[in-house]
């Protein structure tokens, strides 16, 4: 620990978002960083906890601590190399992760922690920009070829582990390009997608190979699958979105949410998409439904492309705005959470339960009939686009993991021992699709988990 004063004199400092009227022009990015001496003197309010709480927090357990201080030091290399022992993609977790380690860092409980995340990204990005990340494939090679299914975060944690190990790694992905939720449900501004890329770039150099296109269990069968591969890992995610069945879901204009953010991503790629299958939102009145971060996420993509007006629901009570007493530090706060989208023009709303779509006599959704859960009263909001944001209730069964034979648990997730092995024999499951929806930094950590059990297969068959 460099500056053990430092947490006394120096304040909590973040980089910030770029202003409001100038993000919602365009797709780039919101977050802005901090020059190196700022970021430096931020890494010095680490106190090294006797115990700590940041460390037990994450899920991957990273040394903040020593990481901290390392940068607070100005040894980059230092720092990015105690980092990578710990995560894979610290460029992913640094943008986006609602950094759990923050909410127990032992600063917070005066509310201004040590700002984790944003050390994190500018060690990985300066680590890249000075060349100390660079393709580091293994000396030998063992035989034995795996396969990955799902190239989202998990899917890559997986694929990395065991390629260090020296396996053959094939990593299989029925969208065009590799990244899960990353890639086509994370909107640019928050992850800009030439991100993945430079890591799916350094992947490929170290020898893992990219299958993109294949949706396994119909472009590849399953007896394919476990006929050619020694182990496979199920890494699918939890693409089964919670619907509303309720009257008027058909309408036109009521869809969910990945329908917008997979398009959105698409459009900021240049894909052509045909006119007739875009989502217009110019002018027109959104409800989004769901006041989670895939909401949030709407709402952002919403506004970018000038919606009239952009109203997100939620049928949970608003919750407490500082301090929750259910969930006291060192715990994750369940307190109310305003993201950049939020700043950029939006109605939130809480206490609403959906009743009914309306529609025209032409299909078309005008409205959305909502009830106020705490006093009974019946509003209409008027929308054009409805997009439902409730969450993802667990993989899709259909095709591949029915093929499989795989047992699922109580929820529909994939079961599995501690080990990550599924009911089938040489099959493993990672991420989301094992957890159910969850985070970036889970999905990782399962994918490490789940390649140390592929490894330990592997030695022992
Ligand atoms: C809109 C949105 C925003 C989010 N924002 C955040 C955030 O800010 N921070 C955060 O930490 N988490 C966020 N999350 C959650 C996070 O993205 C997920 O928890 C994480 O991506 C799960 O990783 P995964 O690898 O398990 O699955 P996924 O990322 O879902 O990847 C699964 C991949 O498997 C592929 N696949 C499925 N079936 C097959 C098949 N049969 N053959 C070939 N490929 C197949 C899919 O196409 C997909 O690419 C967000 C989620 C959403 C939906």
């Amino acid at each position: 620990m460099g500056n053990p004063k430092a947490f006394l004199t120096i304040n909590r400092k973040e980089a910030g978002y770029r202003p409001v009227l100038e993000r919602i022009e365009d797709f780039g990015e919101v977050e802005q960083t901090l020059n190196t001496e700022d970021r430096m003197l931020q890494a010095s309010r680490c106190m090294d906890c006797g115990v700590p709480f940041c460390h037990w927090a994450c899920p991957l357990s990273n040394s903040m601590p020593e990481w901290q201080d390392a940068l607070y030091k100005g040894k980059w290399q230092d720092a990015a190399e105690l980092l990578a022992r710990t995560n894979n993609f610290p460029e992913f977790t640094g943008r986006v992760c609602p950094a759990l380690c923050e909410k127990s860092c032992v600063l917070n409980l005066q509310g201004v922690p040590v700002t984790i995340r944003e050390n994190e990204a500018a060690i990985v990005e300066r680590a890249f920009q000075e060349g100390y990340i660079k393709p580091n494939p293994p000396h030998t090679r063992t035989g034995k070829n795996v396969a990955v299914v799902g190239s989202g975060p998990a899917g890559l944690a997986t694929a990395d582990m065991l390629n260090r190990k020296g396996h053959c790694v094939t990593v299989f992905e029925k969208d065009e390009l590799p990244g899960g939720l990353l890639r086509l449900g994370i909107p640019d501004f928050k992850l800009n997608k030439k991100i993945i890329d430079r890591r799916i770039r350094l992947l490929e150099a170290e020898g893992v190979v990219f299958k993109n296109n294949v949706d396994v269990g119909k472009d590849l069968t399953t007896d394919d699958l476990l006929g050619g591969f020694d182990a496979v890992c199920l890494s699918t995610g939890a693409g089964q979105p919670r619907d509303l069945p309720i009257e008027g879901r058909d309408l036109e204009g009521v869809c969910f949410a990945l329908e917008l953010l997979r398009q959105q991503n698409r459009l900021v790629r240049g894909v052509d998409i045909p006119v007739e299958e875009r989502i217009r939102i110019e002018g027109k009145h959104v409800v989004v439904i769901g006041g989670g971060d895939t909401g949030s996420d709407c709402v952002g993509a919403s506004v970018r492309r000038k919606a009239a007006s952009v109203t997100q629901i939620e049928i949970l009570p608003m919750p407490p705005k500082d301090v929750n007493p259910n969930t006291p530090w060192p715990l994750y706060p369940n307190i109310l959470k305003t993201s950049s989208s939020h700043r950029e023009g939006c109605t939130r709303r809480w206490s609403l339960a959906t009743k009914r779509f309306l529609g025209d006599a032409d299909g078309r959704l005008t409205g959305v009939e909502v009830t106020d859960t705490q006093t009974g009263a019946v509003e209409r909001l008027p929308a054009d686009w409805v997009f439902l944001s409730m969450g993802f209730v667990h993989p899709v069964h259909e095709g591949l993991l029915d093929a499989l034979g795989v047992t699922y648990d109580a929820r529909g997730n994939v079961a599995a021992t501690t080990a990550s092995k599924t009911s089938v024999d040489k099959v493993f499951v990672a991420g989301d699709a094992y957890s159910g929806a969850s985070l970036v930094v889970r999905a990782i950590d399962s994918g490490r988990r789940a390649a140390q059990a592929i490894h330990t297969y592997l030695k022992n068959s």
